[in-house]
């Protein structure tokens, strides 16, 4: 027989989930409850076969699809109270939720109503142990106006649970030169910045400041981003560059990115860092380097 991946105190190991996309986490048998809410009939088959993508246009198509169905206060409620419980499983006990407020706002709705029933949906998990703190996402394809209005948001929300700001979506629509004016106002409302570098011309200087790679090696595989970053056809897990990133010094932040979409979870994807080489003790510190690079101020990571 051979020996279990991972060993059973890394996979119980207390954690921080560090990029997360709410959206991205929907689970099928919720997608089948949250289309049920708003009168369509959804079999987790037909999720599943949605959730299968070749390329990330194809992901795309997936995710706006399913967000389609995002359409009250109460259908974020339902999806975060199942994640949360997905998460709990994995023994995470802080998270940082990324959630797509341009994608919120561009579907006129109020991103303040949805957040306060993403507070209330969220509270009870947190005497459970579980730690919620939220990054509020514009999609770069709608411009540096529909961020600002993110950060406006963000504003009226006043919560001390949004630490970050970020901006994701189609990284080639519209430089980052025309955000600055959006990051200086979100630093103005003392919200951290959260983005991805992934170029390994940088190694030096992330291993020298210390600058965290948020890495997400089921998204990697199943986008096809891994493969495309190495000019190859396929590339399997263990072609993936997170053991030269570690032993370059870097640090690391494990995570699932958008866990039901990629079918990971984030126990699995520590199997994927021990897949790659990965020794006990190296994982050991992933798992704490996660609790080290969160927005939050020490005290707050981890329960009283
Ligand atoms: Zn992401």
């Amino acid at each position: 027989m051979t020996p279990p991946l991972l060993s059973n105190r890394i996979a119980t190991l207390p954690k921080a989930e560090l990029h997360l996309h709410l959206e991205g986490s929907i689970q099928p048998a919720t997608v089948c409850a949250l289309t049920a809410r708003h009168g369509v009939v959804t079999t987790e088959d037909e999720v599943r076969r949605r959730y299968a993508y070749r390329d990330f246009p194809e992901f795309i198509e997936a995710f706006k699809w399913v967000t389609s169905f995002l359409r009250e206060p109460q259908d974020y409620a339902l999806i975060a109270s199942g994640l949360a419980e997905h998460l709990l499983a994995q023994h995470v006990v802080y998270t940082e939720i990324t959630l797509s407020i341009g994608v919120m706002l561009l579907r006129k709705q109020q991103p303040e109503r949805n957040f306060e029933a993403l507070l209330r949906a969220t509270e009870p998990f947190e005497t459970r142990g579980l730690r919620f703190r939220w990054v509020f996402d514009a999609a770069r394809q709608f411009g540096a106006d529909a961020a600002m209005e993110v950060v406006e948001s963000a504003k009226r929300c006043n919560s001390k649970a949004i630490v970050a700001f970020g901006i994701g979506g189609d990284e080639l629509s519209v430089p980052t030169e025309e955000f600055r004016r959006v990051y200086d106002r979100a630093a103005q409302r003392g919200l951290l910045l959260r983005s991805a570098i992934n170029d390994p011309e940088l190694m030096d200087l992330l291993a020298e400041r210390r600058i965290p790679l948020e890495i997400c090696p089921a998204s990697n595989m199943k986008t096809g981003a891994l493969a495309r970053q190495l000019q190859r056809e396929k590339a399997t897990i263990e072609d993936h560059p997170l053991l030269k990133f570690l032993r370059h010094g870097i640090p690391i932040v494990l995570s699932t990115d958008d866990p039901a979409m990629f079918h990971t979870t984030l126990t699995e994807e520590y199997a994927n860092a021990a897949r790659m080489g990965l020794q006990e003790k190296e994982l050991a510190r992933i798992v704490e380097m996660g609790f080290q690079h969160a927005f939050s101020p020490a005290s707050e990571r981890r329960g009283a």
